[in-house]
């Protein structure tokens, strides 16, 4: 039977501003294993557990977005894998594959992939997004401030074996792995990854700063195009979001560039995130929010308060993100970490 007939989408989530909210961000954790540079601080103070929603919690909120039109799902952090038990939710919502779900994924930084990769596949994921911006072992030191680059290596290779497909995502840092860009691209396509560079965000304090380490793409497409030919890849729907796309014709894979800073992207927004409390962010760049833990745990019917809150949730969906990066250095941005509002 069609998916749409086993599954009729009724009364979808719709901004003020026509978009379509079919993609959900759903942090499982604002913990993790690594303290990149540029998302966290080194001493990070995390959240007191009891404050998460529990794993059945997220699930009925998943629910609760399957059933109002989310076709996408992708599990994030802080780091997913560290949470204990995330196995039960990605085989609870593997089941709704097929049932208003069409995509459940994740993004991960790869350290425990290679444990998980076959229960990942097993549950219904098929793509994995993997966060890697050094092939080089003491870069990756400096950059993530704590990991070993080996486990990651071993989870890409598991991945793979698994039938997962990879793509990476690259944060280009001006004084950490500028120069060895060109080199991890060519790597990624000859092991047959797909690559996404992305430019720093202005998000949260991490002790750094981020005029310092933040380098605009369009230099590094400039640079890449002086040794390659790149072809803009057309916008679809599966080539939409904050990412453009090109073929490198020499080595054949795709390259992706999130350029929020440079280029804004939001027109074509069609995503919302929400955080391991339960708080739904309209906004990667904003900082309004609502409480949806409070309607999953003070009602007794809270399927019916989910749904209100998504309703109030969706009027406040801003055009636009905030936050930018001037040329004197300038930076204005939400004081939420990445790993809070789920990257
Ligand atoms: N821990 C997982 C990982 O690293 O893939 C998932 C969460 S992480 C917050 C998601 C993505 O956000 C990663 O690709 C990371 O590189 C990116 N990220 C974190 N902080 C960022 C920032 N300030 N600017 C741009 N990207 C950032
Ligand atoms: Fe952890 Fe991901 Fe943030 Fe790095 S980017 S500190 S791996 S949450």
């Amino acid at each position: 039977m069609a998916d749409d007939l086993k599954h009729p989408k009724m009364n979808s989530l719709i901004d003020p501003f026509g978009r379509e909210i079919t993609y959900l961000r759903l942090s499982v954790t604002d913990r993790c294993d690594l303290r990149c540079t540029y998302c966290m601080a080194e001493n990070m103070t995390f959240l007191p557990k009891k404050d998460l929603l529990s794993l059945e919690e997220t699930e009925m909120v998943a629910i609760a977005f399957i059933d109002r039109g989310v076709s996408k799902i992708r599990i994030t952090g802080g780091e997913p894998l560290v949470r204990r038990d995330i196995m039960t939710l990605f085989r609870a919502l593997g089941d709704r594959l097929g049932y208003g779900l069409k995509e459940l994924t994740l993004t991960t930084n790869g350290t425990l992939l290679a444990q998980y990769a076959e229960e990942l596949y097993a549950a219904g994921v098929r793509r994995v997004n993997v966060s890697l911006d050094t092939l080089d072992e003491d870069r990756f030191l400096k950059i993530t401030r704590r990991g070993k680059l080996t486990p990651v290596l071993k989870g890409l290779e598991a991945a793979q074996r698994a039938g997962l497909k990879v793509k990476l995502n690259t944060v280009a840092l001006k004084h950490d792995n500028l120069a060895e860009i060109p080199s991890m691209v060519q790597w990624a396509h000859g092991e047959g990854f797909d690559m996404t560079l992305i430019e720093v965000m202005p998000l949260g304090e991490t002790g750094e700063d981020r005029f310092d380490q933040y380098v605009p793409l369009p230099d590094v497409r400039g640079q890449l195009e002086e040794r390659w030919t790149l072809k803009d890849l057309p916008y679809s729907p599966t080539n939409a979001g904050p990412s453009r796309y090109v073929r490198i014709a020499e080595t054949g894979g795709k390259l992706g560039f999130i350029t929020p800073l440079t280029n804004n992207f939001c027109a074509g927004c069609n995503r919302v995130r929400v955080t391991c409390t339960g708080r739904i962010y309209m906004c990667l760049g904003q900082d309004d929010c609502i409480d949806l833990r409070a309607a999953v745990r003070d009602t007794d019917n809270p399927q019916a308060a989910l749904d209100t809150a998504l309703d109030r949730a969706i009027r406040k969906k801003p055009e636009k993100h905030d936050f930018e990066i001037s040329a004197n250095g300038q930076t204005s941005g939400v004081s939420r970490h990445m790993s809070t509002t789920g990257g």
